[in-house]
């Protein structure tokens, strides 16, 4: 659950390291007829700040990590491109 709220507030996230404090958002969803606020909490920057270095490590690999099958894998937008 952790890493929705994270996902949520990544563009939160991303103003803030360019220098934009205090911005808060709200995400519509028409169709189900709800709305949520989302903030930026010090415990989603750490986590935040984790996931980007982890993705720059994983970027500076010379040869990709082996096939991870998981069971979310078979309704992945990706699942294409990563089981070719
Ligand atoms: S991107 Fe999608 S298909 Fe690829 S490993 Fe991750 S969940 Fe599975």
């Amino acid at each position: 659950m952790r890493m929705l709220q994270s996902g949520r507030s990544y563009y939160i996230y991303y103003l803030k390291i360019r220098g934009m404090e205090g911005v808060r958002g709200r995400i519509d969803y028409p169709l189900l007829k709800k709305s949520m606020h989302v903030e930026l909490s010090e415990e989603d920057e750490n986590e935040m700040s984790k996931i980007l270095d982890d993705i720059k490590k994983i970027i500076s690999q010379s040869v990709p990590s082996g096939l991870i099958k998981q069971k979310i894998c078979k309704s992945c937008a990706y699942l294409d491109l990563c089981y070719i």
